[in-house]
Formats: structure tokens, C-alpha cells, sequence
């Protein structure tokens, strides 16, 4: 299944925004070593740091690195979000073929396939003291197959992406309906998704993001961005 947002695989490309900022070739030279630490795309080498390739150099917290201007594949690591559809339930577990995605110029690209732990519900997915009752019932019935969801690698086990929807982000952000097949939509005072079509109402961890592609994006980018800083 195709997900339904154009940063997932490769067809978005976020504008890369180039000012005053120094362009660089690999192996020009960013700056000493005493002055910084070799980050992304540098190396260090006889008392100068260097760039590896093509992009922009950018220098910050003694460190220097290059924001390259060609496609950098990145594989999905602990602690990154992730979108995925889930393809099968099998009980207690949930399987999730997890998708690329595109920000700016690098490939997010999974390396595993993701499972939910489901009897752990509520310790790991974090229904917490926030939700009403009801929203918590309905929380209980997680996802279904064939849901687009927002997570994030909680760990990564036996060759296994190990999923929590801890966060309110995450959760279900697309759905259609079991029944016929429409796309559901948010019901905010019910926390629940309904089907205009046939009046069907499904519940689930629904995302607060549910059915926001702009705003996933947005969330993607801040998200995946920050853990790049490292
Ligand atoms: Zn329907």
C-alpha cells in the first residue's frame, strides 16, 4: 500500500535553502582541528578538518560539519519516528511495514520491519492519567491492518523495529472505513474516526495528528532533524 503523504517515499524534496552560508568541494579545508570538532561529511586530519563532499558548511557548538547537496540515505535508528502501515495482527502482535521518508535531502530508509507489542498496552503505550476513561477504552483497541500509523522505534530486537505510541503524535493517521472503504475522518468530541459514507465509527490510538499531512511532515522534520544535530 501506497501511504497517502508526499514525503513518504521519493517524491518530496524540501527546497534546500542556500545563502551566504560557504559552499563547499570535498577536501576543502573547514577550519583547524583545534578549532573544531570533525561532525557530519568532515574528517580531521594533520591539524585541519575537512570537508568529505558537496554541500554547505556549517559551523556551530565547535563543531563543523557539511550539509550535503546530494541524497543522503539514513537508516531508521532507536529513538526516530517512523510511518508505517500496519500489515498484520496476530494477537498480542501487530506488524507494521515501516516506509521511507524524504526530508530536505536525506532518505530516511528503514533497515527492519516493526512490530506493536499489544498486551503491554497501557504501560507502553502510555494511556495515561491526561485521557478520560472513554478515551482510554477506545485507546484499547490500538490499530487495525491496513492503518497508516505514526511511531517510534523504541528499540530495535531481533532484526525487529519494536514500536511504542506513547506520544500523543502518535497513532493511527490514516484510516478507511472497514466497512466500505471511504476515508474516516476525526471526530474531535469523541475521539473516535467516522465514516460519512455509512455512519461506521471505529476506535483506536488515534494520533492528534490524524488526517494533518502538513503538520506530520512538520513533526517528521523537527523530529528527525534534532537527531541529527548529534
Ligand atoms: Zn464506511
Amino acid at each position: 500500500m501506497k501511504l497517502p503523504f508526499d514525503f513518504v517515499s521519493k517524491r518530496f524534496s524540501m527546497a534546500t535553502d542556500v545563502d551566504s552560508k560557504k559552499v563547499v568541494m570535498p577536501g576543502d579545508v573547514l577550519g583547524m582541528e583545534e578549532e573544531y570538532l570533525a561532525a557530519r561529511n568532515a574528517y580531521a586530519e594533520n591539524g585541519n578538518v575537512y570537508a568529505t563532499v558537496f554541500g554547505e558548511a556549517e559551523f556551530s557548538n565547535g563543531k563543523a560539519k557539511v550539509r550535503s547537496f546530494s541524497k543522503e540515505i539514513r537508516r531508521i535508528d532507536k529513538g526516530m519516528p517512523v510511518l508505517g502501515v500496519v500489515v498484520s495482527d496476530i494477537g498480542k502482535v501487530l506488524f507494521v511495514k515501516i516506509d521511507e521518508v524524504q526530508i530536505g535531502n536525506s532518505l530516511y530508509v528503514p533497515s527492519n520491519d516493526g512490530k506493536i507489542v499489544k498486551d503491554e498496552g497501557r504501560g507502553r503505550h502510555g494511556f495515561g492519567e491526561r485521557d478520560v476513561e472513554r478515551r482510554r477504552h477506545h485507546e484499547e483497541a490500538l490499530c487495525k491492518e491496513g492503518d497508516v500509523i505514526l511511531a517510534r522505534v523504541a528499540r530495535i530486537e531481533n532484526d525487529m523495529y519494536e514500536l511504542g505510541m506513547r506520544e500523543p503524535e502518535a497513532g493511527i493517521i490514516y484510516a478507511r472505513c472497514t466497512r466500505c472503504g471511504a476515508d474516516m475522518k476525526y471526530k474531535e468530541g469523541e475521539h473516535t474516526l467516522f465514516c460519512d459514507i455509512c455512519k461506521r465509527a471505529e476506535y483506536g490510538k488515534i494520533s492528534i495528528l490524524y488526517g494533518k499531512p502538513n503538520m506530520i511532515k512538520s513533526f517528521l522534520e523537527k523530529e528527525l532533524l534534532n537527531h541529527e544535530r548529534e
